[in-house]
């Protein structure tokens, strides 16, 4: 890991990359640019959406006929729920004979993660299940991918600039007990060629898809800030995103919960937008932790939504990371990462030179956390049916890749604790 704070003119930078990035589109209303944008890529779009949001929103209507203006055939792929190994084969099966130019993703994580997976397979015809991480065949995958646009429709999963697509499923043949898997279809050439964020595509998300996409970007933000992969680029893009969220996301949902419009709500909004694109920036190159590593299977074992458990799960998580650190690392660099995310959530620029001192700093972070569960009604574990007899399991199967780059190395002790204080 580099050092805590961004090097200055003469710091030692360490080796590091940046792994592939979409073009990015970002502004209130240049949802009126997709379908030029789509028509540099051939004449048949493949759209993908959520079950019906967005096509009984406002913005449907001018999309489909921005797409007939400009000459491109198009069909439609609406989703409902995640995406699973049938729904991702069915839909290239689908298309195989007449497969479209270009695939068009618009709605939340879900919609642009089954998006993001038909255009990587729609050329190979593999089955996803050839290629996942961890499950499955295990397959390398060759390429190539069918360009792929993402257009967020909610701001928090970062999956415009991710190249990776959670699957949630069960193996074939594994037996009716076998327990359900979700888990990544990853490769840098699935990465979006274009994320379009339009933040006024996000007026109208009700107030707890606001709290759970919104807990997983700052999840996201967090994780990959204090993770063994961070770099002085994910740092200022985690740094950026970090400064943008602490405000923004409890202002959209306080007005989204009132139902009144006020006239900083917008500006909230474009703040969500880019803080969830930075989430999605940071979390491909630096990983995450352990909180990712353990809400994987929460959402497989027992439907915990991805967001609202990461949001259930950051506090305990944070508050065990910092005490094992203390305890058995205390010159880490995270210890110092912590305390400036402390000082970044906190919204005043002129803080993040140390006004606090790095330990108040750190407790001010736990209690922004705590205090961000509550205003945004996430739910507890417990709500979901978690019983503490699951917790073997849980702990045994939150050991991926996420758990590898948390900045402590956690017992299994350590994890059930995490578990149980989440409940
Ligand atoms: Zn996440």
């Amino acid at each position: 890991m580099s050092g805590p704070e961004a090097p200055g003119p003469f710091g030692a930078l360490g080796p590091f990359g940046v792994a592939r990035l979409p073009r990015i589109v970002f502004g209130a209303g240049r949802i009126s640019e997709l379908s030029a944008i789509a028509a540099g890529y051939g004449t048949h779009v493949l759209l993908v959406t959520g079950s019906r949001s967005f096509r009984d929103g406002p913005a449907w209507a001018p999309l489909v006929a921005g797409l007939e203006a400009a000459g491109l055939a198009w069909d439609h792929l609406p989703v409902a729920g995640e995406p699973s190994p049938n729904l991702v084969d069915g839909a290239v099966a689908d298309r195989r004979r007449d497969p479209p130019d270009v695939v068009v993703g618009i709605g939340g994580g879900a919609a642009l993660d089954t998006a993001k997976a038909v255009a990587g397979l729609l050329r190979s015809g593999t089955s996803v299940l050839d290629h996942l991480e961890g499950v499955g065949r295990g397959l390398p995958y060759l390429g190539p991918a069918t360009p792929f646009i993402a257009v967020p429709t909610t701001a928090g999963t970062g999956s415009e600039a991710t190249w990776n697509a959670v699957i949630t499923g069960q193996l074939p043949n594994a037996g009716p007990k076998a327990p359900p898997f979700k888990k990544s279809f990853r490769d840098d050439r699935l990465v979006a060629s274009v994320a379009l964020l339009d933040p006024d595509l996000l007026a109208g998300c009700p107030p707890a898809v606001i709290a759970g996409d919104g807990m997983d970007a700052l999840t996201q933000l967090l994780e990959s800030f204090t993770s063994t992969g961070a770099s002085p680029f994910t740092d200022a893009v985690a740094r950026s995103g970090l400064a943008a969220i602490g405000r923004a996301l409890p202002a959209w949902h306080a007005a989204a919960l009132g139902g009144a419009e006020a006239s900083e709500t917008a500006a909230a909004r474009g703040a969500m937008a880019w803080a969830a694109l930075c989430s999605g920036i940071a979390l491909a190159n630096a990983g995450l932790g352990a909180v990712h590593g353990i809400v994987a299977p929460l959402g497989a074992r027992f439907g915990v939504h991805h967001g609202m458990g990461c949001g259930a799960l950051v506090a305990a998580v944070t508050h065990m990371n910092i005490a094992v650190l203390a305890e058995r690392a205390p010159g880490s660099p995270a210890l110092d990462r912590y305390a400036t995310a402390g000082r970044l959530l906190a919204g005043d620029p002129a803080s993040t030179d140390g006004a606090l001192t790095d330990e108040a700093a750190r407790d001010a972070l736990l209690a922004t956390l705590d205090r961000l569960t509550a205003v945004l009604r996430v739910p507890r574990l417990a709500a979901y049916g978690v019983m503490a007899d699951a917790f073997p399991a849980l702990v045994a199967e939150s050991r991926g890749s996420s758990m590898r780059t948390n900045p402590a190395v956690l017992t299994d002790d350590e994890i059930g604790a995490i578990l149980e204080a989440s409940l």
